[in-house]
């Protein structure tokens, strides 16, 4: 089994590079087909997007452009908690194809509020690719366009996703090992 080590815990493999990769490009693919002549703007939700945002845009085959937001903070962000800003949008979104990126969907709830909160720039359409999706935790009902991967429940790193601020840069997903 190919195991690492990030902080404290153990990590064993769960999705590999080359997994990614294929399923990555076909997702792009579909993207390039769906919106061909919309021009969309992708808005790639940091920190954890930005692996994925960076693989996936490299598929993208039609004119896009891509701006990189986060929330000013996560702070109190739980079941009744709430976006406070987002920062980093220096373009109009109105009358424009959006599509979000974001690497993981667990609950729902920060994704649906981003969405709401997005809709106030008045998007012509506001469609959501997630790299990864934990349908088993999922409290809100979500309309994902593009998912990647469903997962189990499980807490995972790598290509982007971090446990406590380290393990971003591992190129594959890894599931924590509990013991
Ligand atoms: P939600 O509001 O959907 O419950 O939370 C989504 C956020 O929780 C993600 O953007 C991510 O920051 C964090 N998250 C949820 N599950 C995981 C996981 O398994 N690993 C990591 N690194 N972050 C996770
Ligand atoms: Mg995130």
């Amino acid at each position: 089994m190919d195991l690492v080590t990030v902080k404290d815990k153990q990590f064993a493999i769960s999705l590999s590079e080359e997994r990614i990769r294929q399923r990555v490009a076909e997702t792009a693919a579909q993207i390039s087909q769906d919106l061909e002549g919309k021009n969309p703007v992708f808005l790639a939700v940091l920190n954890g997007s930005f692996v994925f945002a960076a693989d996936l845009m490299r598929g993208i085959s039609i004119p896009c452009e891509i701006n990189f937001v986060r929330f000013s903070s996560y702070e109190g962000m739980n079941s009744t908690g709430s976006v406070k800003e987002l920062l980093g949008l220096n373009q109009s979104l109105k009358g424009r194809t959006v599509v979000v990126i974001e690497d993981i969907i667990d609950s729902g709830l920060t994704m649906q509020e981003l969405l709401v909160y997005l809709q106030k720039f008045e998007p012509t359409d506001l469609k959501v690719a997630s790299l990864l999706v934990k349908p088993g935790n999922m409290q809100v009902k979500l309309d994902i366009d593009y998912t990647c991967f469903e997962i189990p429940n499980d807490f995972i790193v790598g290509y982007g996703l971090d446990y406590d601020g380290f393990g971003r840069n591992l190129p594959a997903i890894y599931t924590v090992v509990e013991g």
